[in-house]
């Protein structure tokens, strides 16, 4: 063998047709085992799954095509098996075959094909956590709504007067501090205080339930009435009162005085009533006890000189 294929930096083997091997250089000796007695057959270089492929591949490529390029087979080391690339010509009647380590790209490859399964585990994991994140999120979202529905319903709850439906005492008082706090600055702004006439002989005569249904049938009127034009509220027992906003006194007295006549001459369900009422227009030196203490004194003279009547201070 020449000396420069002897020391060359590649595996070379020249083999007969019969597989028996004729001469390798230096690297393939290395590669082997120089300890080793020299083998004389190709599959004694073969681990035994590379024999079989070589077996069933090698002969039927070079006989086809005179040559086998890049051939994967494992030679059985010195050190253990070592992955090889074969490229083979024939020639001469003899088969010559080049051979080219692969055991680092070997590492290098299962690295890589570590590093690829990582990567597809995390982007799994990744995944998985944001569809768990979105279902949390989601889970977030409805209890803030079911809290902000409670939320309404708490405010409605702790607004609203249970038997009729209207404002209560407590709303009311929030809304008229606002209110006469814009009436300081100049904003129109009346109170009517209506007392129903004599409620306690309908409890007396009809019973407390045909008590309460009366409440709620005025209630219903007291509504349609101000149609939206005010605020409407039960301050508790028979006693309505009724905010109106951007209304001058002469105007909240006609109001009034309707508002009476209507409820005596309107159809009633049950037991008809009539009411009282007292109407007081806010003065600049008047704040939300004094307008209101002024529509109960209204309301007193009202129920003293008769009751179904509208007095105004
Ligand atoms: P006046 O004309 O002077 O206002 O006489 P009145 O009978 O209407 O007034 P009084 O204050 O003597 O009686 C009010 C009655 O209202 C007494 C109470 O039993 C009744 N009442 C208070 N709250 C309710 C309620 O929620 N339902 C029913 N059915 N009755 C109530
Ligand atoms: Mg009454
Ligand atoms: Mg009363």
């Amino acid at each position: 063998m020449e000396e420069q294929l002897n020391l060359a930096p590649f595996c070379y083997l020249v083999i007969e047709e019969s597989y028996r091997i004729v001469e390798m250089n230096l690297a393939m000796r290395e590669l082997i085992g120089t300890e080793r007695p020299m083998p004389t057959h190709v599959h004694e270089l073969l681990t035994t799954a590379s024999r079989v492929y070589f077996q069933t591949y090698f002969m039927p490529s070079i006989t086809l095509h005179g040559k086998v390029n890049e051939m994967f087979l494992t030679i059985k080391g010195a050190a253990g098996p070592v992955p090889v690339l074969m490229n083979t010509a024939k020639r001469n009647g003899h088969f010559e075959c080049a051979m080219i380590p692969m055991t680092e790209r070997g590492e290098y490859e299962k690295e890589l094909l570590l590093a690829k399964r990582n990567a597809e585990k995390i982007h799994q994991e990744t995944a998985e956590a944001y569809t768990k994140l979105q279902s949390l999120m989601d889970e977030v979202e409805k209890k803030q709504r079911e809290l902000e529905e409670l939320n309404a319903s708490l405010q409605h709850m702790t607004t609203t007067d249970p038997l009729t439906g209207l404002k209560n005492r407590r709303y009311l008082e929030e809304v008229l501090s606002e209110m006469t706090g814009q009436a300081e600055a100049g904003r129109l702004l009346s109170l009517l205080v209506i007392d129903i006439d004599f409620f306690k002989r309908i409890n007396d005569t009809y019973g407390h339930q045909m008590g309460d249904a009366v409440l709620q049938e005025l209630s219903w009127k007291l509504l349609s009435e101000t149609d939206g034009q005010g605020i409407v509220s039960r301050m508790g027992g028979e006693e309505f009162v009724i905010l109106l906003p951007d209304t001058g006194k002469d105007e909240a007295h006609s109001f009034a005085e309707q508002l009476r006549r209507q409820i005596e001459h309107a159809e009633w369900l049950h037991v008809p009533v009539t009411v009282s009422i007292g109407v007081a227009f806010f003065e600049q030196e008047d704040n939300a006890d004094s307008l209101f203490s002024r529509a109960d004194e209204a309301l007193y003279i009202s129920k003293n000189s008769g009751r179904n009547r509208v007095t105004v201070t």
